[in-house]
């Protein structure tokens, strides 16, 4: 045992047999990591190239009040966010309460009574059901204002099944394509731009050219060299406690995109006739520039991090989705237990080794919307931020829990280490 691997074992309190495993796993990792680093580089030169070129200053961060009418922080930020997601034009706001709030509004934006959105990867992430009307009868649900929901279902392998799309959107004429980049809690992979996105968009383009094409972009932004809006996405949208915040961002959302698809929106964000030229932030932008500064970096870290769980447990001879070798197009490690139990302490670890509320013992709960009960672990210095590591899981057969984040990989390594000693122990 070298001298970093005793003092880990020491200071964690935990067997050298369980650093050990952690070690060999990510002595595998060298190709890996470095195409992440490929990316995290690419990446890195784009963002710091938008800050640049909109010559970002100190007079940027500076809050504002009231209506917020020439808001240059704002919009400064507007224009630096656009430039490093690869679109025209984006809004980014405080106000944006999370990734669910802002695809609504994107989606609410972009329609009107009579219109229809079809999905093209399946049932839309959970939050969502309410939003479309999918689930209960919310008031302004966009059911409730006439617009109507349908989808296709991925293929057996995972995959956008571009034939069924096409004859499903042929028929309706849907002023939506909605895609889901993320796996989100879904056993299947997250779509990769430009070779999961790009066959459908290039054909939705070809056969209705008036479609929108919106991408649920949560958990994959920087995770790759380009983002959708490069293979002909409209908007893309996100939160920014997950990758673009880069950790940083103390809350937010952003959509990204077309201008005329953006300008659109913005008539729902706020006010129509006001649209993006009102809305004051009294905080300092700061962190959300600094946060979109470091994000290729802190992306980079997790996605790390995910590789690492996966070929730790691939050892032990766990089933893993994606593999530890697979080219990741969002943060998420799905990992499948043999029981309950193994889930529970595998949750439990990650909070024990969070550096916020690490004393709190995460148990089973109901959670409203949710068939059976869920298990949470989130040690995070923004409440629920998933950049930060933490790991869900619902209570039931397959055991499959889902872990993300790290705001450095070296957490989410020391992190595994615990989870396998304390497994080793029960
Ligand atoms: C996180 C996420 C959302 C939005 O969730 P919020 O918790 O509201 O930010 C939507 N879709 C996917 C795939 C996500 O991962």
């Amino acid at each position: 045992m070298n001298d970093i691997n005793r003092r880990i074992s020491e200071t964690m309190n935990v067997s050298p047999a369980s650093v050990n495993i952690v070690t060999k796993a990510e002595n595998a990792l060298g190709d890996v990591f470095a195409y992440i680093e490929s990316v995290e580089q690419i990446c890195t030169a784009r963002v710091l190239r938008a800050f640049t070129d909109e010559g970002v200053a100190l007079r940027h961060f500076t809050p504002t009040t009231g209506y917020g009418y020439d808001d240059t922080g704002r919009d400064t930020l507007d224009r630096v966010f656009a430039h490093a997601l690869q679109s025209e034009d984006a809004i980014v706001r405080p106000q944006l309460t999370s990734g669910t709030h802002a695809i609504y509004v994107a989606l609410a934006g972009l329609t009107e009574p009579g219109d229809s959105i079809l999905s093209a990867s399946g049932k839309p992430y959970d939050t969502l059901e309410n939003v479309l009307g999918i689930s209960g009868d919310c008031p302004n649900s966009l059911k409730r204002n006439g617009v109507s929901f349908s989808y296709a279902s991925l293929d057996g392998n995972g995959k956008i099944d571009v034939e069924a799309v096409i004859q499903k959107a042929l028929q309706i004429k849907p002023k939506l394509l909605y895609i889901q980049r993320s796996r989100g809690y879904a056993w299947r992979d997250s779509l990769l731009p430009a070779r999961d996105m790009k066959p459908i968009f290039t054909r939705i383009r070809r056969e209705l050219p008036s479609t929108l094409i919106v991408v649920d972009n949560c958990y994959g932004e920087f995770t790759g060299i380009d983002e959708p809006t490069v293979f002909g996405a409209d908007v893309i949208i996100g939160s920014l406690i997950k990758n673009p915040g880069g950790g940083l961002a103390p809350t937010g959302g952003y959509m990204a995109g077309k201008h005329q698809a953006i300008e659109q929106i913005s008539q729902r964000l706020t006010v129509p006739g006001m649209g993006r030229e009102v809305g004051s932030y009294a905080g300092s932008y700061r962190p959300f520039y600094q946060g979109l500064f470091t994000a290729p970096h802190i992306t980079a870290q997790a996605l790390k991090s995910a590789a690492l769980f996966a070929r730790v447990f691939e050892e032990l001879g766990y089933e893993t989705m994606p593999a530890a070798d697979a080219i990741r197009s969002d943060i998420v490690q799905a990992i499948r237990f043999h029981s309950a139990d193994e889930l529970i302490s595998f949750c439990k670890s990650i909070q024990a080794a969070s550096p916020v509320d690490s004393q709190a013992s995460p148990e089973p709960w109901d959670m409203p919307g949710y068939t059976s009960q869920v298990i949470m672990a989130a040690g995070a210095f923004v409440q629920g931020a998933s950049i930060e590591l933490s790991a869900d899981a619902p209570i039931r057969e397959p055991y499959t829990v889902y872990v993300q984040g790290a705001l450095s990989y070296f957490h989410g390594k020391l992190a595994a280490i615990k989870v396998i000693d304390a497994l080793k122990r029960d």
